[in-house]
């Protein structure tokens, strides 16, 4: 290959891979367009990117509230349901606290938030199924 073969290579990569940032530019600013804020008491329509932003701000600020779910399913030992357990002897029992079917609490709407079976704790909608 000659040296002018690579370089029409090398453009022709980075030409496709501009395309390829625009059309994903496109594709977010689709998503994401439309997307308005209540704040300050006024109503503000938000850019793409100022939306991609906060959606990913709010991923991060949920992540410690993930790991408190996750140890509901945790014996008194430490260990998730099912796992060994050396403390329950044999498979963890998991959190004997809160049993399935036991109300937590309620959505919005009123509507009761029940523990679910503990094999569908990692399963945000099965805490919201178990209301219907
Ligand atoms: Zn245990």
């Amino acid at each position: 290959m000659t040296i002018e073969e690579l370089i029409r290579e090398r453009d022709e990569a980075v030409s496709r891979a501009q395309e390829a940032e625009a059309r994903a530019e496109r594709f977010a600013g689709m998503l994401l367009s439309g997307i308005s804020t209540f704040e300050g008491g006024e109503m503000r329509t938000l850019s793409w990117q100022e939306a991609l932003y906060r959606c990913r701000a709010d991923v991060s600020d949920l992540a410690p509230f993930r790991m408190v779910l996750s140890d509901l399913s945790r014996c008194e030992h430490g260990r998730h349901h099912g796992d060994a357990c050396s403390g329950c002897g044999g498979a963890s029992v998991g959190n004997a606290i809160l049993p399935p079917g036991m109300i937590i609490g309620h959505d919005i709407s009123g509507r009761a938030i029940i523990v679910p079976p503990k094999a569908q704790f990692a399963s945000a909608t099965s805490w919201k199924e178990a209301t219907e």
